[in-house]
């Protein structure tokens, strides 16, 4: 379906939170919270059967009792009721939602289909693009838009995230507001019934208010239709990918919550502008920070990787650091119990085999002779 209605998605005018609730700690009042102190201008909707208010907004008790039709519902009700809330929103004119919920995969219907199969029926039933199920939600700053549970907001700017992984967005989200780094879009997208990252790449790539794009992928559903939409992004502004599950833990840990088994392989899209040490460095500083310290080489050799590389950057560091970086890099990679090392070890190694006169010339000195056939070794 590529952008259509992918509008309402992201810049709605109204929205209702299905599912909305006073209870301390659910999602429905986390959401709900969120919406109401994130800045919206339009109205907020809470739609709960009991009626009453919630969060002080009046609440309605269904989607056909809502006076306005929503541009954007978010839904965070039980699995079993998920498609008939999709179906009520589709009658009424709704043509985006977000779906928080998860276990639709698991669960079946009385016609022996399982309920995320319902969904996807619903969603082109009534052209209603939907980001979801089994996600955080979304941030978007600039419109002052919280449709999440996250557990904070983040701050605005102009880099656009993008993952599948409701543990790693919270992860980010802690990082960049500890960093001052802000965003145009924070994207939990879960399960991918139907909004991909295809669409979204399509969709951000001509949106004025994105600098640069950053995606966090566990598995790619239609290959041929991501690389055009990355291709197409590519050439308007940077394109960051990082493809998580190379090792078998981390291959487990995607399969286990988005249901697809990831591959491996890694995608750093950069302008010719971009000064290959300090785009090394800037991923070293992320992955240093971001480890859990669980295993040595990722510990360690992260914090090594990027004090060498602040070195570097600083024209501090010798031939013998950047050999040092690269047997650092060697040694995390495929050494660690999660993906997360060989994640921090694949740029440096890939940017240390590609760009080597790049590091070489901030130590001072031209690539040595018996550098290049040990870099392609790996
Ligand atoms: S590889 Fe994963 S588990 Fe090991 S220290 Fe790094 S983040 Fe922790």
């Amino acid at each position: 379906m590529s952008v259509r209605h992918l509008e309402a998605l992201f810049d709605p005018k109204s929205v209702a939170v299905i599912g909305a609730s006073n209870r301390a700690k659910s999602v429905g009042s986390v959401v709900m919270r969120n919406m109401l102190t994130g800045g919206f201008e339009g109205p907020v909707m809470p739609v709960n059967p009991r009626g009453g208010a919630i969060h002080g907004v009046l609440a309605y008790p269904d989607v056909n009792s809502l006076p306005v039709v929503p541009d954007l519902a978010v839904v965070c009700t039980s699995a079993q009721t998920v498609p008939s809330v999709l179906d009520d929103l589709g009658k009424r004119g709704t043509h985006a939602a977000v779906v928080l919920t998860a276990g639709l995969s698991l669960l079946t219907a009385e016609d022996g289909r399982t309920l995320q199969e319902h969904v996807v029926e619903i969603s082109r039933k009534h052209q209603i693009r939907i980001l979801g199920p089994n996600c955080i939600g979304m941030i978007v700053p600039g419109i002052g838009l919280n449709a999440s549970f996250a557990h904070k907001n983040c701050l605005p700017g102009k880099i656009a995230f993008v993952a599948q992984s409701g543990g790693l967005t919270t992860g980010v989200l802690d990082y960049a507001n500890s960093n001052d780094i802000g965003f145009s879009h924070f994207l939990s997208i879960g399960d991918m019934v139907d909004v991909d990252f295809g669409d979204i790449l399509d969709y951000l790539g001509s949106d004025p208010t994105v600098g640069s794009i950053m995606l966090y992928i566990e598995a790619v559903k239609d290959a041929r239709k991501f690389m055009s939409a990355a291709r197409a992004a590519a050439r308007n502004k940077p394109v960051l990918v990082v493809k998580a599950g190379r090792v078998a833990e981390g291959a487990r840990a995607a399969a286990s919550h988005t249901g697809s088994m990831a591959g491996s392989g890694g995608i750093i899209v950069l302008d010719d502008t971009t000064q290959i040490v300090d785009a090394a460095l800037n991923l070293a500083q992320f992955y240093a920070h971001e480890s859990c310290g669980q295993c040595t080489p990722c510990r360690e050799g992260c914090g090594w990787m990027y004090g060498i590389l602040t070195r570097l950057q600083q024209g501090e560091a010798t031939e013998a650091d950047i050999r040092v970086l690269r047997d650092l890099a060697n040694n995390i990679h495929s050494r660690t119990i999660c993906f997360f090392g060989a994640s921090a070890a694949m740029p440096v190694q890939s940017f240390l085999k590609k760009f080597p006169e790049e590091f070489f010339a901030r130590a001072g000195v031209g690539v040595p002779d018996d550098w290049r056939p040990a870099a392609s070794a790996k």
